[in-house]
C-alpha cells in the first residue's frame, strides 16, 4: 500500500514501550507523507480533530498568526528551492527556468502580496444602509471558513498546491492539502519540507492517490478546493453534497485558438508555440487547438516549424528546456493521440523515456479523439474553417472552456471574438500568460469550473463574507412603526424609509 494513512490500514503489532517513544517524539504527527512513521496515525479522522482543534481554540485567527504562516511559506520556499527544481526536474523534467517562473516566483509572488495587504484584505467593509438603519453600523466580516481540503494535479505540482494554501493561510483557515500522488518527488518535499516550517497543528500533508482521496472525502470540511480533470471534478462535488460543503472547482478542457487571416503569423506561431508546449504541453491554459482559415494554415504551420526548431533544435528529445510526459499511462493515452489526422511536424515518440515530440497535426476531424478530450500533451491539431463566424460556431457548440485564445491584428475581429464566446479567461494574442496577473481572476466557467482565486481573489475565495447589523438596544422608538398592530400609515412610512428609489435610467455608453 503506497500510502500509510489509508483507513482500512491495519497497523503492525504494538512496538516495545521504548521505541515507541523514540518515534513519536521527532514525529510530534503532523506530516502524513509516506516518509513519515505510519505507526503514528491509521485514520484521517485523527489529524482532522487535531486540525479542527486548533481552529476551534481560533488559534488561526489572529493576523499576527497569519502573517508568521506565511513567511514561514516563503522560507520554505526559499530554503528548499534547489530540492523543489529537483523533484520537478525528475518529475516533469522541468527546466529550472521553467519551474522558477512558472511555480516558484508565482508563489512567492502571491505570498508576498498577501503579506503586503493582509490588513487592509482582513478589515471589515463597511456599507451604506437604508434611512431606517441609519444610525447603525453595517459591515462585512470575512470569516475563515475552518478546515479547508485542497486536491491538487501532477501539472504544476508545486504552484497549484501552495497558491491556494496562501489564501487559505490568510484567510484564516486551517488546511489539509492533498497533493497528487503522480508526482511522487514533489509530493514528498511537500509532504516532508512543510511540516518543518508551518504550524503542524493546523496544517498538513496527506500522500496518496484515488483511494485516500476518495476515504479523505468521506470526512467532514468547511471548504473543498480542488484543481484536476471533471471527472473527478464531479467526484468531488458528489462527495460535497453530504455535508452540503461549499467548493471551489478548477477544471479542464479544450481551449480554443483562433488565428485571424490579419494576424502576424510568425508573432502567432511563437507565442501558440511556447504556450502549447511549456511544460510539454501539459498546461490547463494551453491553446489545445487552432482554428484558421485554408488561406494561412501553409503560412502557420511553416512559422510553427520554424519556431518549435528555434525553441528546442534539430532533435527536441536533446533540448533541455522541453519537458517529458509525466508517466506511462499519460505517454500511452498522448502518443495514441498522433493516430489522429496527419502529423507535418514531430510525431517522434520514445516510451522509455516519455517523450513526445512538439506535434502538429493537420486533417483532424472533428470526431477524432483528439478532437474529443483535453489533449494534455505536446500535440496541437490546426483545423480550418472559413473565417471567424464559423470559429465561433464551431466553439461555441462545445463545452465553456477554462481559457479561449483570438490572434489578430484588427481589434474589431478580436472584440467580436470576445462578445461571443465564453471562458474562463481570454487572452488576445497571446496565451498562458494572463494567468500571471494577480488582479484578475483565474477559473473555468460551466464544464471548466466554478470559483475563482488568483491574488485578493483567492482570499476572498477562502473568507465567508458575513453580513453584519449592529444596532443599538435603545431607541426603541423607531422601531415601533414595524411591529402590529399593521396599519396603512406605518406601511407607508416603512416604504419611504427602506424602498430603493428610480433615480432615473442610468446613460449606456
Ligand atoms: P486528476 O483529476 O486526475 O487528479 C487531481 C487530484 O485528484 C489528484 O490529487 C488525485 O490524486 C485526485 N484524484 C484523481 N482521481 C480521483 C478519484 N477518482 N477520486 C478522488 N480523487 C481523485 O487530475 P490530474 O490528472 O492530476 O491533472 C490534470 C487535469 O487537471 C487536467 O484536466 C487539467 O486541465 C486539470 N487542471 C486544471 C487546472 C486549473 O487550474 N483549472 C490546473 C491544472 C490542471
Amino acid at each position: 500500500m503506497r500510502n500509510s494513512l489509508h483507513k482500512n490500514y491495519v497497523p503492525p503489532p504494538p512496538p516495545p514501550p521504548y521505541f515507541l517513544l523514540i518515534i513519536l517524539l521527532p514525529l510530534s504527527v503532523s506530516c502524513l507523507g509516506r516518509a513519515q512513521d505510519h505507526r503514528t496515525m491509521t485514520s484521517y479522522s485523527g489529524t482532522l480533530e487535531r486540525v479542527r482543534r486548533s481552529f476551534s481554540e481560533g488559534k488561526t485567527r489572529p493576523a499576527e498568526f497569519r502573517m508568521a504562516q506565511l513567511e514561514a511559506l516563503g522560507r520554505f520556499l526559499d530554503e528548499k528551492k534547489t530540492e523543489l527544481l529537483q523533484c520537478l526536474k525528475k518529475d516533469l523534467n522541468k527546466s529550472t527556468f521553467e519551474g522558477e517562473v512558472t511555480e516558484l516566483s508565482m508563489v512567492r509572488s502571491e505570498i508576498n502580496l498577501a503579506i503586503n495587504n493582509l490588513s487592509s484584505w482582513m478589515k471589515d467593509e463597511p456599507v451604506s444602509t437604508s434611512m431606517a438603519m441609519y444610525l447603525d453600523s453595517a459591515f462585512i466580516r470575512k470569516e475563515p471558513f475552518g478546515v479547508v481540503l485542497i486536491i491538487s494535479p501532477w501539472n504544476y505540482p508545486i504552484l497549484l498546491t501552495l497558491i491556494p494554501l496562501v489564501g487559505a493561510i490568510a484567510a484564516g483557515n486551517c488546511a489539509i492539502m492533498k497533493p497528487s500522488e503522480i508526482t511522487q518527488n514533489t509530493e514528498k518535499v511537500l509532504s516532508e519540507g512543510l511540516a518543518q516550517y508551518i504550524d503542524q497543528d493546523c496544517f498538513a500533508v496527506v500522500c496518496g492517490g484515488v483511494e485516500e482521496t476518495g476515504s479523505l472525502l468521506t470526512e467532514r470540511f468547511d471548504y473543498i478546493f480542488f484543481t484536476g480533470n471533471p471527472m473527478v471534478g464531479k467526484i468531488v462535488m458528489q462527495a460535497a453534497t453530504k455535508y452540503l460543503t461549499p467548493l471551489t472547482l478548477e477544471l479542464g478542457g479544450k481551449n480554443p485558438c483562433y488565428v485571424h487571416d490579419d494576424s502576424d503569423i510568425k508573432n502567432a506561431a511563437r507565442r501558440i508555440a511556447w504556450s502549447r508546449f511549456i511544460n510539454a504541453g501539459q498546461t490547463c491554459l494551453s491553446p489545445d487547438y487552432v482554428l484558421c482559415s485554408d488561406k494561412i494554415k501553409e503560412k502557420l504551420v511553416e512559422a510553427l516549424r520554424a519556431t518549435i526548431q528555434e525553441f528546442y533544435g534539430e532533435d527536441p528529445k536533446q533540448s533541455p528546456d522541453f519537458g517529458r510526459i509525466v508517466n506511462d499511462r499519460h505517454f500511452q493515452r498522448v502518443a495514441a493521440l498522433l493516430k489522429n489526422g496527419k502529423i507535418v511536424v514531430g510525431g517522434q515518440t520514445d516510451d522509455t523515456e516519455k517523450y513526445v515530440a512538439p506535434t502538429i497535426l493537420l486533417d483532424v476531424v472533428e470526431s477524432d479523439p483528439v478532437m474529443q478530450e483535453e489533449i494534455f500533451g505536446p500535440i496541437l491539431p490546426i483545423l480550418t474553417v472559413s473565417g471567424l463566424e464559423e470559429a465561433l460556431q464551431f466553439i461555441n457548440k462545445r463545452e465553456k472552456p477554462l481559457a479561449a485564445y483570438a490572434f489578430s491584428a484588427n481589434s474589431q475581429i478580436i472584440n467580436q471574438f470576445l462578445d461571443r464566446t465564453s471562458s474562463g479567461s481570454f487572452c488576445a494574442n497571446d496565451g498562458i500568460v494572463q494567468t500571471t496577473i494577480m488582479t484578475l481572476p483565474f477559473g473555468g466557467v460551466g464544464h471548466s469550473g466554478m470559483g475563482m482565486y488568483h491574488g485578493k481573489f483567492t482570499f476572498d475565495t477562502f473568507s465567508h463574507k458575513r453580513a453584519c447589523l449592529l444596532r443599538s438596544d435603545g431607541r426603541e422608538k423607531l422601531n415601533e412603526v414595524r411591529y402590529p398592530p399593521y396599519s396603512e400609515g406605518r406601511l407607508g412610512f416603512i416604504n419611504s424609509m427602506t424602498g430603493v428609489k428610480r433615480k432615473g435610467g442610468c446613460v449606456i455608453s
